[in-house]
């Protein structure tokens, strides 16, 4: 668990939900996780499958309040009455009556500030127990430092071995902004990676555990999706292990700078 800035915990592992398109194999992918011991789910309007994960979530073996459920706004609703409108269809999808936390999905030029005072009246009402953002570059956070009152406890931003983000994540933890790492494996793209695979054999563990245990030793939690049993339980038991201090420099190592998403600041990721 990572007790964010307001003293809510949010876990340090979850199951990203992003492409899972089929009904039945998101419900069971989704009851699977919460089995092996998952309390985090990340999804988003945009992924269209709200309503699988809040079906997933009622008829899961748990209560609701031992869950973490992140959701996102998309950027054809941003604004701020927008905001309120999209949050209140996404709660209406997944059948909630709160969400732990909500997130700008990506900073949509001149109105992500305005995105984030709606999200600081959600919190205010107490309809989201954190507020926060995605996508954001230091920039965007500097200005949010200027017009908001409550800044964003968790900035969820793309980071895998062979992109890292390091002054982002740096300025994020100074500030006390909790960083999560969307595809945190890179959705595979290291894992014939020579030091990944020596590292790997070394620990009896697969390339996928090392990246996840390496991302714990920043204090980073990560989301990785995989609808997968046997993956779905990999991901969840990768830290009973230790990477030594050469290994984690190893692995720091590998960062190329290879983003695979867009640029927050590219002006066509607005859609
Ligand atoms: P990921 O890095 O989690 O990779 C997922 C892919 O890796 C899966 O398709 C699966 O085939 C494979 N995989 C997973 N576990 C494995 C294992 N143990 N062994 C071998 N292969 C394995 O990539 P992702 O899905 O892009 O990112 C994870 C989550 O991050 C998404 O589901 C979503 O919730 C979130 N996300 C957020 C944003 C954003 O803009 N905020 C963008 C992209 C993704």
């Amino acid at each position: 668990m990572k007790t964010l800035r307001n003293g809510v915990d949010m876990p340090m592992t979850g199951l990203g939900v992003f492409n899972m398109k089929d009904r039945d194999e998101t419900i069971q992918a989704i009851h699977h996780a919460i089995d092996t011991g998952y309390r985090l789910i990340d999804t988003a309007k945009v992924y269209g499958n709200e309503e699988e994960v809040g079906e997933a979530i009622r008829t899961a073996n748990i209560p609701r309040e031992q869950l973490f459920i992140t959701t996102k706004v998309w950027n054809s609703d941003q604004g701020y009455d927008a905001t309120l409108k999209a949050f209140d269809a996404s709660l209406q999808r997944l059948g909630l009556d709160y969400i732990d936390l909500y997130l700008t999905h990506w900073p949509v030029p001149e109105k992500f500030t305005d995105t984030y005072r709606a999200i600081e009246r959600l919190y205010e009402e107490k309809l989201i127990r954190v507020p926060g953002v995605s996508n954001h570059h230091i920039h965007h956070l500097e200005q949010l430092a200027q017009t908001a009152n409550v800044q964003p406890m968790v900035n969820q931003i793309e980071i895998h071995p062979y992109f890292q983000q390091e002054e982002l994540v740096r300025y994020c933890q100074q500030q006390n902004i909790a960083v999560t790492a969307w595809s945190p494996l890179g959705r595979g793209d290291s894992f014939e990676d020579p030091v990944l695979v020596e590292i790997a054999k070394r620990h009896g563990k697969s390339p996928a555990q090392i990246i996840l245990n390496w991302f714990k030793t920043r204090d980073i939690i990560t989301i990785p999706k995989s609808v997968t049993p046997s993956r779905i339980e990999e991901n969840f038991h990768a830290y009973d292990f230790t990477l030594t201090a050469e290994e984690i420099a190893q692995i720091e190592s590998m960062n190329r700078n290879a983003r695979r998403g867009v640029d927050p600041d590219a002006p066509d990721m607005v859609q």
